[in-house]
């Protein structure tokens, strides 16, 4: 198959989302939507998705999970793989802002859940599962908080173990939806060198929403800024983002070249606020 017919990771075609169609509170979320992204082989690609509060951000992710709440699109086409979304599945996994594990169970219990519930097509035995999840929390840096609760936690380690239910489930796409916004600066760092050393292991395409213009321009391939009512998609970057995997985000950061990026990313996203 040629480059060019090969079918995108993920891609929109015109997508338009009507919150409550024909009621006082009738509301376009979304106004023709487009973009695809291509399956890089061995090299999962990072969307940094930056915009105003209320444009559509977590609409667009939503719309790819297939949560029932936002999905179907009111018109156009969510294509994964070139098929349309049905409803979520285990090929996309996503991780919120607010931490979603299972506060009854363990560490160990939360991250095994997926994989007893078959996610992913997999057979496993119960010791195959728990050798799965182990090894999972081991990677998130969680090795010996196996058998805590997450009230035991701090909110860092509480989205470790999100990322390690999720990732554990072996996604193709990944959904992240302002994952670190509740925590402090150091432990965002941790969590941003947490993603891009993981990220290597599984090569999956990740849309990241954030509030932090430096972090969509560290972690992305790309960066999308976003304008809303109708929210759609005003601006791509990819040319003046640098490449930064396997970098450490303190030295990155520093540099003078990530910083007229950054500067770069914030006048564009200012002029988005601005549009109407
Ligand atoms: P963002 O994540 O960029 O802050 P959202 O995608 O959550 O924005 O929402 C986009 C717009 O759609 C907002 O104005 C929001 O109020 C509206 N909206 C989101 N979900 C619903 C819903 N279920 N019903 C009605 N309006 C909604
Ligand atoms: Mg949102």
């Amino acid at each position: 198959m040629s480059a060019g017919a090969a079918i995108p990771v993920l891609e929109f075609r015109n997508v338009t989302k009507v919150f409550n169609p024909g009621q006082k509170t009738e509301f376009t979320a979304l106004k023709d939507v487009s973009f695809r992204i291509d399956d890089k082989p061995n090299y999962g690609e990072f969307v940094g998705i930056l915009g105003p509060s209320g444009c559509g951000k977590s609409t667009i992710l939503n719309l790819i999970h297939g949560f029932s709440d936002v999905a179907p699109a009111t018109s156009g086409e969510v294509l994964v793989r070139g098929q349309a979304v049905r409803g979520p599945g285990a090929d996309r996994g996503m991780i919120f802002q607010r931490y979603s594990s299972f506060p009854q169970r363990t560490v160990l219990q939360n991250v095994t859940f997926g994989l007893e519930l078959g996610a992913a097509g997999r057979k496993l035995s119960g010791r195959e599962r728990e050798g799965l999840a182990r090894e999972w929390i081991r990677k998130v840096g969680l090795g010996g908080h196996e058998h805590k609760y997450p009230h035991q936690l701090s909110g860092g380690q509480q989205q470790r173990v999100a990322i390690a239910r999720s990732l554990v489930l072996k996604p193709r796409i990944i959904l992240m939806d302002e994952p670190f916004s509740a925590l402090d600066e150091p432990t965002r760092l941790d969590m941003q060198r947490l993603i891009m050393d993981l990220w290597h292991e599984v090569e999956a395409t990740v849309l990241l929403v954030t509030h932090s213009i430096s972090e969509a321009v560290y972690l992305g391939d790309r960066v999308w800024i976003m304008g809303r009512a109708p929210g759609r998609i005003l601006r791509q970057f990819d040319d003046v983002i640098p490449k930064t995997r396997d970098a450490d985000p303190m030295a990155v950061q520093e540099s003078a070249a990530f910083k007229e990026a950054v500067a770069e990313v914030s006048r564009a996203f200012r002029e988005a606020e601005g549009a109407r």
